[in-house]
């Protein structure tokens, strides 16, 4: 088995896929060593271990809404694919997405995943309360009352086994989107907050060519105004691809045609794969306010990112309280690389990092990346205390595996 990029081989002495909670309980129970895995989505080690994996595609699926409370209960293996369209039907939405909606909420959510918007959190800030299965075989249920709520979102798999989620959610709404090619970096450096703000979700997708130009995608909601031009550019007449020479046949509806929320926040439409699939990718995000700057440091290693890359994708997200977060505490700029599947992009990558290092960047803990536990736990001022209650709650370690012992050292 291996993950969707087929970077990394699965180690799995054996893999568990159990059909009930009691299952799920007794499995958790009964190894010394277990790691949850969600539709193996991360770039990295994050979900390989060389014990016991399970999964939970095969639980029961459940999608509970309570429309008084404006939230729905589900079950934590399932897709944003496998909801969405269900939470629509029933005149639901969440507020963001990620890029696609093949990933799994409990993988999401446990590594940070976001969408783009500068006023939209990171996809684990729609969580209300999770149900895990701890260390013991427990159901333990966890909601934003309780200290460890905050900890354990963003767990990256070691609070336990999430079994269910309850969501915010919101009614449902119509998104628009619009391209708006050539927007040269330098104008989106002078004017970053204006132009990344300009409509509820903003991508931009440069490759960071001597050209200095990139497209900007932008998901208008309902009752927002669609501009005539942003930067200096007007709006696309033809469907881009974020990589352009790519086919965009893989898109969401563009051209402003609208859409439901569901079919035009993600980039990507859910019966075809991602992106061109033969990837690596890495992200990183620094505050908001160092936006120009983190942009020109990167800009000046252009010639040695840009034959190595497909493209870049720059997005926003804001502020939030979750520990591991990439936006613990500050509104983030996210620079993000599609890498072509080349062993001459590692040391490449290093270079972006030691680049970005004066920004203090945090990574994102699904996509590939080489600080270590003492330079996370410098960005990442919760760590200390994630680790003591991990401890707490897992004594035995039950839950690590590789991956989590390199960056929480
Ligand atoms: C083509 C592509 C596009 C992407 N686009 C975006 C994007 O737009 N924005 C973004 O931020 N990221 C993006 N990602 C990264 C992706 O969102 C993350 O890697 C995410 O973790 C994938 O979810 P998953 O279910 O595959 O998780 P996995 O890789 O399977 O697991 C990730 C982590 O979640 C934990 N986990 C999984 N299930 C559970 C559970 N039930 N209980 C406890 N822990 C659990 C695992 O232990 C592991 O630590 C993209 C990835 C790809 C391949």
């Amino acid at each position: 088995m291996q993950n969707w990029s087929k970077n990394i081989d699965f180690n799995d002495r054996q893999y568990f896929q159990p059909e009930t909670l009691t299952e799920l309980q007794e499995l958790v129970r009964t190894h010394p060593k277990i790691r949850a895995r969600g539709s193996a989505h991360s770039f990295n080690e994050i979900a390989n271990t060389s014990s016991f994996s399970i999964n939970l595609l095969k639980m029961p699926k459940v999608i509970e809404i309570n429309s008084a409370s404006k939230s729905v209960k589900v079950s934590a293996g399932l897709t944003y694919g496998e909801l969405a369209p269900e939470l629509h039907k029933q005149g639901w939405a969440l507020n963001n997405l990620a890029s696609l909606p093949h990933i799994s909420i409990a993988g999401s959510v446990s590594t940070g995943t976001h969408g783009s918007g500068m006023k939209n959190q990171n996809l684990a800030n729609q969580v209300l309360s999770l149900d895990i299965v701890t260390a013991e075989g427990e159901l333990r249920h966890i909601d934003r009352a309780n200290p460890a709520f905050n900890a354990l979102v963003v767990g990256l798999g070691l609070g336990g086994i999430v079994y269910q989620y309850e969501l915010k959610i919101e009614p449902t709404f119509e998104v628009r989107q619009v391209i708006y090619p050539g927007i040269p970096l330098d104008v989106l450096q002078r004017s970053f907050d204006q132009i990344m703000g300009s409509a509820y979700s903003v991508s931009y997708f440069t490759d960071w060519s001597s050209a200095k130009v990139g497209n900007l995608w932008c998901k208008f909601r309902d009752s927002e105004v669609i501009p005539e031009s942003i930067g200096g550019s007007g709006k696309a007449d033809k469907k881009f691809h974020p990589i352009p020479s790519v086919d965009p046949v893989a898109c969401t509806e563009q051209l402003g045609v609208p859409g439901h929320w569901h079919d035009r926040l993600s980039h990507f439409k859910l019966e075809f794969t991602p992106s061109v699939g033969e990837e690596i990718q890495t992200e990183f995000f620094v505050d908001r306010k160092d936006a120009a700057a983190a942009i020109e440091a990167v800009s000046q290693l252009g010639s040695e990112i840009t034959p190595l890359l497909w493209i870049t994708e720059l997005r926003t997200f804001a502020a939030d309280n979750l520990w591991l977060s990439g936006a613990f505490e500050r509104d983030c700029l996210a620079i993000h690389f599609t890498w072509k599947k080349l062993d001459a992009i590692y040391p490449v990558i290093e270079k972006v990092e030691e680049a970005l290092r004066p920004f203090n960047y945090r990574p994102h803990w699904g996509k590939v990346f080489t600080a270590d536990a003492t330079y996370l736990k410098s960005v990442y001022p919760k760590m200390g205390e994630f680790q003591a209650l991990v401890q707490a709650l897992d004594p035995t370690s039950k839950f690590e595996n590789s991956f989590t012992r390199r960056v929480l050292a």
